[in-house]
């Protein structure tokens, strides 16, 4: 074990700690940042990670078709412009095994492996306020004591588990596209079934067709998917954009979504005549991305009149793709305005399903009622299938934290504290949970910003608190609970202005029965939110106790 820099101290307090901070998930894109970034204070870590290797959500989902929706120059460590130069992405978006290939360097070129214990997960993780002290459990009997303890768990790392009835009875074989097999899985000739068609669903769906003998696509709700228009990397467009790097990374902390580039519309969709609004659409569903359509005018998110007319422009493309126009129909989204669910890219999704191998069910209007031994039954009728891919999701932004036993003795636990909904300061601590940091929790932009720039505001935050703690001697920081209830509002306001709301997505925790519905992203922009972080620390930590 390594000293603590805290227990180094004449304060007794801390004596006992093996080392300055635990990180649980050290090898996602979060967790190998903080490493390189806590180490580079000084500090002794140790990380935790439930893979047997580095990558985190690019580890685990290795399902067909698996690639980034935002642009790989983008989606891409900034910290060191050594890295983002010499990197080359050979496509416009990073496929999992390419984005894992490049986490993989990150991990060996910093030497940030050794700092972590793999096939490990922390079951607990407990605060003692006399020793000031968090005392970490593993399901490998491994217990580790720090005053400080980061979760860089993930927003979507919690895997929807397929719950259906007779599941265990299936003959066949099946598999949640967030725990692929690494060993990957041939479906040539098989009968499938997928179940989900949010972004895992829609990205595989073109690959499983292309190998099955016949796919079957159970759909309860449709979802906007846009073309992404992937491509080779263009040379002079890498060239171009990393000579620009550190002036857009700089100008990215500044936009809403964590990613510079697109020029902030400044025009309603209501303003312009329906041809003029209709060529903006066009040329932007020619670009592809999400955000470049999104940023078609500035009240598509925010203005119920402005986004129908996007809304309808998607529906129009499904309809002039999809040759059956009872398919169409039934892949034309209706129950929520575009972009309030997580916008989809793909690469030839509708033209799917004019594949004579791939049949679409409806399983809104006939749900499915049981995994059966040979495929599965709806309320109408039963499928015969020899594999089934579960494209169902994850319990999204609290899962994976409310999957540890985290509390303060004689306190209440995470879980009674969360009853009603997440609750934090900013998404980066909670009020009575001292010592006990965030990346990306609910209530920061988290999966509505540029992830890895996220990673990267959060933990520069919290690096800089510790740094701010152990030069004045403190060894304890915590949110107040009025920061707290404060923050909570605000982002609830935000969100309400907003048409967000209007979707039962993952966002609310509306896809898992019985979580509370509470909106959890910060959807504010990461440019007022970075404001924030930054004048709370000129504040003095203005809504943090900071004490010794
Ligand atoms: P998801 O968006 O939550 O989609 C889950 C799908 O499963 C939905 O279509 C859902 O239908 C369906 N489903 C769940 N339970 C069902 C049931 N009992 N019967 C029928 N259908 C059921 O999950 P995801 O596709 O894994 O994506 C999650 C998020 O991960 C994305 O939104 C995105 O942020 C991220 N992601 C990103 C990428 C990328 O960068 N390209 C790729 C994959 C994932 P309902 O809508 O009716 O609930």
């Amino acid at each position: 074990m390594v000293g603590s820099a805290w227990g180094a101290t004449d304060s007794m307090s801390v004596k006992s700690a093996d080392v300055d901070v635990v990180v649980v998930g050290g090898g996602g894109v979060a967790g190998l940042y903080l490493l390189y970034r806590l180490r580079g204070l000084g500090l002794s870590v140790t990380a935790f990670e439930a893979g047997s290797d580095v990558g985190g959500t690019w580890y685990w989902n290795r399902y067909p078709g698996c690639r980034c929706d935002v642009d790989s120059l983008e989606y891409s460590y900034s910290f060191a412009n050594d890295l983002q130069q010499e990197w080359h992405w050979p496509e416009r978006y990073g496929t999992q095994p390419e984005i894992l290939k490049y986490v993989n360097h990150v991990a060996d070129r910093f030497d940030l492996r050794r700092y972590i214990q793999f096939n490990t997960r922390v079951t607990s993780a407990v605060f003692d306020t006399n020793s000031n002290l968090w005392t970490v459990t593993t399901d490998q009997n491994g217990i580790i004591r720090a005053p400080f303890c980061v979760m860089a768990t993930g927003n979507l790392s919690t895997p929807r588990k397929p719950d259906f009835p007779g599941i265990d009875d299936f003959q066949g074989e099946w598999y949640h596209t967030g725990l692929w097999p690494h060993e990957g899985v041939d479906l040539t000739g098989l009968r499938v079934g997928i179940i989900g068609t949010g972004s895992s669903g829609v990205q595989s769906i073109p690959h499983i067709a292309a190998q099955a003998k016949h796919l079957h696509v159970f759909q309860r709700t449709a979802n906007f998917s846009l073309p992404a228009r992937n491509e080779p990397m263009n040379a002079q467009t890498e060239l171009t954009h990393k000579a620009e790097y550190p002036v857009r990374r700089k100008a990215a902390y500044d936009t809403p979504f964590g990613i510079a580039g697109y020029p902030l519309p400044d025009k309603s969709a209501l303003e312009v005549s329906a041809d003029e609004r209709d060529q903006i659409y066009e040329r932007k569903w020619e670009q592809g991305g999400s955000i470049s359509f999104l940023y078609s005018f500035n009240d598509l998110l925010t203005n119920k009149a402005a986004n129908d007319t996007a809304s309808e422009f998607v529906r129009q493309k499904i309809r002039s793709t999809v040759k059956n126009q009872e398919v169409a129909e039934l892949l034309a989204p209706h129950t929520h305005p575009m972009g309030t669910k997580r916008l989809i890219l793909d690469t030839n999704y509708y033209e799917t399903y004019n594949r004579d191998n791939v049949t679409l069910v409806d399983v809104k209007s006939a749900p499915i009622e049981e995994i059966t031994r040979t495929g599965l039954r709806t309320a109408q009728a039963g499928y015969e299938l020899d594999a089934i891919v579960f494209a169902t999701g994850f319990d999204a932004m609290t899962g994976a934290m409310l999957d540890i036993d985290i509390r303060v003795e004689g306190g209440p636990s995470l879980k009674e504290a969360w009853s009603a909904g997440p609750r934090t300061y900013l998404g980066l601590m909670i009020a009575g949970f001292p010592n006990l940091f965030m990346i990306m929790g609910p209530g920061s932009p988290s999966v509505k910003a540029q992830m890895i720039l996220g990673a990267e505001q959060h933990t520069d935050w919290i690096a800089e608190c510790l740094q701010h703690l152990r030069s004045r001697e403190l060894s304890r920081v915590e949110a107040t609970a009025e920061a707290e209830e404060n923050w909570v509002i605000h982002v609830k306001e935000v969100a309400d202005s907003t048409l967000y709301p209007l979707a039962n997505s993952w966002y609310l925790g509306a896809n898992i029965p019985g979580k509370p519905q509470v909106f959890m992203p910060y959807v504010g922009g990461f440019g007022p939110y970075k404001k924030k972080c930054d004048e709370v620390v000129a504040n003095g930590y203005e809504g943090f106790v900071l004490r010794r």
